[in-house]
């Protein structure tokens, strides 16, 4: 990557923990200059107001909009990318091929813009938690580039199976697992498992991220009612059922869950395959997304993720947060900006994650992109710079070019040889 790391002048003395971008666009309209400094934000400042400081690189981000970097809240590392041609027959779950797909998967998601990840897992069934090594190999590869958490889905904790399925969530919590997760609809007994859940979690002090259609208004009670005695905060996903419930029973649900402090996860490019059967797509195989308009009216805290990630449960997933953020905009009927709090700031939050805002002292989390307002970044978002920890970890730059009657049509198009217009 060449061009994202300019370097300083020649006899200049660098200090390499510091970049200044320049000539960004903020959401408020303001240009600005931002100076950073290790993982933080260390000043920023109206467009040329910076005080110079030879030697520091910088990068040049007009045309560009800057704003906090999303985070992916409901990723499937172990199964990505297992829907490709390349993949046919058995797919193979040893720690190396988890470790493998699950690092490009993560890669494909910050150049998107995700710099912060959490991958649910799945433990026991015929690999023990040999996913679950593949994962935490996986989260080492990519120090340094993006922050990737992993979530433990047992399969069963009630009966005489659970009493494994149990022992094996405690393992996985000890080597490395940060959330415990699982899919209470299920098992037999949907409340014992998220009991047993909640009780795994509160021994290790670790926030749950539980799955489920929450199509059963009474097993979400119960839910949203355990849920308020977790500190360390739970998430429910995908909840695509909520929406096929009545208008008033759906309403008294959503409640129910701002009551227990749950925030809810939703998936609005597709399900996942974290839910039996996936009961994310209707009889009809069209596909159905949780009401966000609703939970967000009852006071429910709503983030965006991006599921499956060209695995079986959506072969086209794209795992793009800004993907997500357009369709909740186009067809959620949340606003822009809301749309984009979905995938940065509430993402963020419910992963356990500090706040970013583009102001001195926050986290250097960051994604330009090409644009000037959110609508148009989420309309055409195809030029992105991405910055962890105060670097340029990724950037993907669109050219477009037209002919020349085009050009003659609207003589503001980008021609052929002014390359930096594109989109
Ligand atoms: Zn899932």
């Amino acid at each position: 990557m060449p061009d994202s790391q300019p370097q300083p002048p020649d006899g200049a003395t660098a200090d390499p923990t510091a970049l200044v971008l320049r000539g960004a666009r903020l959401a408020d309209g303001r240009t600005v200059d931002v100076r950073l400094r290790g993982p933080r934000i260390e000043a920023v400042s109206t467009a040329g107001a910076l005080p110079p400081a030879p030697g520091t690189a910088r990068v040049d981000l007009g045309g560009y909009l800057l704003l906090p970097a999303p985070a992916e809240p409901h990723a499937h590392g172990d199964t990505a990318l297992t829907a490709d041609p390349a993949t046919e027959g058995p797919v193979p779950y040893t720690p190396e091929d988890v470790r493998r797909r699950a690092t490009e998967a993560a890669l494909l998601q910050l150049g998107h813009g995700a710099t912060a990840l959490r991958a649910h897992v799945r433990i026991g069934d015929a690999q023990g938690l040999g996913r679950l090594t593949g994962i935490l190999q996986a989260r080492r590869s990519l120090h340094g580039l993006a922050e990737l958490t992993a979530v433990a889905v047992p399969r069963l904790l009630t009966g005489v199976a659970g009493a494994d399925g149990l022992a094996m969530l405690r393992d996985a919590v000890k080597m490395g697992a940060a959330v415990v997760g699982g899919c209470p609809d299920l098992d037999p007994d949907p409340t014992g498992y998220a009991e047993a859940v909640l009780e795994v979690a509160a021994e290790h002090g670790c926030p749950v991220d539980l799955h489920t259609e929450a199509a059963d208004p009474a097993r979400l009670a119960r839910l949203a009612a355990l849920a308020g005695g977790v500190p360390a905060g739970v998430a429910l996903g995908p909840c695509a059922g909520l929406g096929e419930l009545p208008p008033e029973v759906a309403a008294r649900a959503a409640d129910q869950l701002a009551a227990g402090g749950v925030t809810v996860v939703c998936l609005p490019q597709g399900g996942c395959g974290g839910v039996a059967g996936s009961a994310s797509s209707r009889p009809d195989g069209g596909r159905r997304v949780a009401p966000v308009r609703l939970l967000r009216a009852a006071g429910v805290r709503v983030a965006a993720g991006g599921g499956a990630l060209r695995d079986v449960a959506n072969p086209v997933g794209r795992g793009d947060p800004l993907e997500a953020a357009y369709l909740l905009a186009s067809q959620g009927g949340v606003r822009a900006a809301a749309a984009y709090g979905a995938v940065s700031g509430a993402a963020r939050a419910v992963m356990g994650l500090p706040e970013v805002r583009v102001e001195a002292g926050f986290p250097a989390e960051l994604l330009a992109v090409r644009g000037e307002r959110i609508e148009g970044a989420l309309s055409l978002a195809y030029s992105r710079i991405v910055i962890h920890r105060g670097r340029v970890v990724a950037r993907t730059s669109a050219v477009r070019e037209y002919c020349d009657s085009a050009v003659a049509a609207l003589p503001e198009l980008p021609r052929q040889g002014r390359s930096n217009a594109g989109p």
